[in-house]
């Protein structure tokens, strides 16, 4: 079989989630956007609620409606984009709760779904989501009036603890909360480790609970298994791959192994990239291509029948720096083509 193995660690994932809780005071939410950052938002959500995880969080609410079919009732679904226009009958269909994040949206939400929970999202200065501070003010009391069942900000630059930005969300936060009944919530994985002063009354993490920075400390949480098609031997002088960038300087063995960009193995890690063997590492060799890679197996005194990219020895943000890029985007860029392979919790 020449498709790749993906091995998603469901226990490790819960077991970030509950590193993390122990973290903070408060309730910890789970995010689950963007099919759980890519690993399979059902398996990953089944498994958190199991841990016991009752709220969780989605970007758009058709992603809502996927997770609660996977959850079934009860557990909160949060919809962080809000009431979109179209979005009515899935909220109520699939009893989401949207954060609104603009004076059209609630009056969109009161009018549709008169009596329906919502949570409210503030702007404390990323400028991306939510009201900001004229706009919160016009419609605070009406707002708080209907129970909103969250009032949450995000933080623009909570993986740089000591980047003043955190500290002046905070404080805008606290102020355009202050004294409200409602349930708080400003953290993020970042958001956790800057400290209890960022956690009130639920946290947010998601890039953490699957193994990414900024929690350091994190269970790693994929391992990516690739296949070796085809092993051949190189004179000096002779390339590999396209436009000819890798020329070998000395006789050398190459495998050539089965999954490329199309995976969402980008291409951009190129030749800083790596995989191992046995403990051995092996150093890609020529570009990568959209469903192949070349690796130099010259130093292995084995023949492998397959290499990992991703595991114990190298994890996800390792592959990001190759690539210039956050785990973030590695983890919601692998493809659909792998073997996904799940260690139950
Ligand atoms: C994605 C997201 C999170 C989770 O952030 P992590 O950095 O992955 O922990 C939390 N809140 C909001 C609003 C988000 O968009």
């Amino acid at each position: 079989m020449a498709q790749a193995t993906l091995t998603v660690n469901l226990g490790a994932i819960c077991d970030n989630w509950r590193a993390l809780a122990a973290r903070s005071q408060s309730e910890t939410g789970a995010v689950v956007k963007a099919n759980a950052y890519g690993l399979g938002v059902e398996q990953v959500s089944q498994s958190l609620a199991h841990a016991g995880a009752r709220q969780f969080f989605v970007a758009v609410a058709d992603e809502g409606a996927a997770l609660r079919r996977a959850l079934g009732r009860g557990p909160e679904i949060y919809v962080f984009s809000g009431h979109m226009n179209g979005d009515t009958a899935t909220i109520r269909d699939h009893q989401l709760t949207p954060l609104i994040n603009s004076i059209d949206q609630m009056l969109r939400h009161v009018e549709a779904l008169p009596g329906q929970p919502f949570g409210l999202q503030l702007d404390t200065g990323m400028n991306r989501l939510g009201m900001e501070p004229s706009e919160w003010s016009a419609l605070r009391d009406i707002a708080l009036a209907q129970a909103p069942r969250l009032v949450m900000s995000h933080l623009a630059c909570a993986d740089e603890a000591h980047h003043p930005m955190n500290n002046h969300q905070l404080q805008a936060f606290r102020e355009m909360t202050e004294g409200i009944e409602a349930p708080r919530s400003l953290a993020a994985t970042g958001g956790i480790l800057l400290g209890a002063g960022y956690h009130f009354d639920m946290t947010r993490p998601g890039i953490g609970l699957y193994g990414g920075l900024p929690f350091a400390e994190a269970k790693p949480v994929i391992q990516l298994h690739i296949p070796v098609i085809q092993t051949r031997a190189l004179e000096p002088g002779e390339t590999v791959g396209y436009g000819n960038t890798f020329v070998a300087q000395r006789p050398m063995r190459i495998a050539t192994i089965s999954a490329g960009y199309a995976d969402g193995l980008l291409r951009a890690m190129g030749p800083r990239a790596q995989l191992v063997s046995g403990g051995q590492y092996c150093p890609v060799a020529g570009r990568v291509s959209m469903d192949l890679i070349g690796v130099d197996i010259t130093d292995l005194a084995h023949e492998p029948e397959t290499l990992e990219l991703i595991g114990p020895h190298q994890g996800v943000d390792l592959l990001a720096d190759w690539a210039g890029t956050i785990g973030y985007e590695v983890l919601t860029s692998l493809g659909a083509r792998y073997n996904r392979v799940y260690l139950a919790s």
